[in-house]
């Protein structure tokens, strides 16, 4: 393993300067992530409101940390200076990695990532936060999808070690060693995996809900299902609270993916608490209302 890591960092390019598309909760996390470590990085929207909210995202946890003696108001203001807000693309013309983070729409992200192509240099990377979409699928919109692959942050980004470093069928091996280094630079504990439904953390994930539905409508409260998994298994959150962080509105898009690409494993008869609580709007705390209520 470790003549292994070694050939991949010497293909690793150097990251030196980063773009992201998307300036939303992803967005903002992985610009403030990636400049707090030291990496510009430069953050590209649609819309002055959304960089504003990117931008005052990133203030407000760092004034956090300033509040609690980890940071001083020099080192806060040469972080938020790491972050160019930009509505063209004319400011990323000299990033090494581009991370796109738009809304997850299979028709926006393949022309956002064609368009981005010739913006870029012809050695760019350029790798998708998707949670759901086939990198391979992706890939296809694009003219060398060898520069291409999947880099899956988990949210909120500061605090989530892990990154799901999606191999397309085409991406390089000096695409994966990048975008492995990138994300080992800006603190992440980085993890490959092919491109499949669910990638790895929702193949765990999902049937997992499925067990936690599976007590639901045999009966089980949510509550103590949360209060067993925390207190006696020793899990940060139980299923119920991380679906109302998740947002039960992602969650049921994601357990569709995941029982179209599994059918035999993941598919369903008829309706379960995730399709019950979306259908009555309870998205979590995004709306005040999930399991819990949080107004
Ligand atoms: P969001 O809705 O908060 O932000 C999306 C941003 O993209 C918006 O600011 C929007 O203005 C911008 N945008 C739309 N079209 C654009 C374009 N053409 N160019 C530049 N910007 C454009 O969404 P989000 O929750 O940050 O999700 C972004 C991506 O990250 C999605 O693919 C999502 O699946 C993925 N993701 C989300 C989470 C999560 O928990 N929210 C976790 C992991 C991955």
């Amino acid at each position: 393993v470790k003549g292994k890591a070694k050939k991949a960092g010497k293909l690793a390019k150097n990251v030196d300067s980063a773009a992201v598309l998307g300036a939303g909760i992803m967005g903002g996390g992985i610009a403030y992530q990636s400049a707090s470590k030291g990496t510009p990085i430069v953050m590209k929207d649609i819309a002055q409101p959304a960089l504003d909210l990117g931008l005052g995202e990133a203030a407000k946890l760092l004034t956090a940390q300033v509040k609690r003696g980890r940071s001083t108001p020099a080192k806060m203001a040469a972080v938020l200076n790491n972050i160019t807000p930009a509505l063209d693309y004319a400011p990323i013309k000299d990033a090494d990695v581009v991370v796109e983070a738009v809304v997850e729409h299979p028709k926006v992200k393949a022309s956002v990532l064609a368009e981005v192509e010739g913006h870029v240099a012809d050695d760019a990377i350029i790798a998708s936060n998707t949670s759901t979409i086939s990198i391979n699928l992706l890939a296809k919109s694009m003219k060398k999808p060898e520069r291409f692959c999947g880099m899956h942050f988990f949210n909120p980004v500061h605090k989530m070690p892990l990154v799901e470093v999606i191999r397309g069928e085409n991406s390089s091996e000096e695409t994966i060693a990048s975008v492995v280094a990138y994300a080992s630079k800006m603190g992440k504990t980085p993890i490959v995996v092919n491109d499949c439904p669910g990638f790895f953390v929702n193949r765990v994930l999902f049937p997992y809900f499925a067990g936690f539905s599976g007590l639901l409508a045999d009966g089980a409260d949510f509550a103590k299902v949360d209060k067993v998994m925390e207190k006696q298994f020793g899990w940060p959150m139980g299923p119920a609270y991380l679906l109302d962080v998740v947002g039960l509105d992602t969650g049921h898009h994601a357990q569709a993916v995941m029982a179209e690409g599994f059918p035999d494993r993941m598919g369903k008869n008829g309706k379960d608490a995730i399709d019950i609580m979306f259908e009555s709007e309870r998205f979590g705390q995004k709306n005040t209302k999930g399991f819990y209520s949080y107004s």
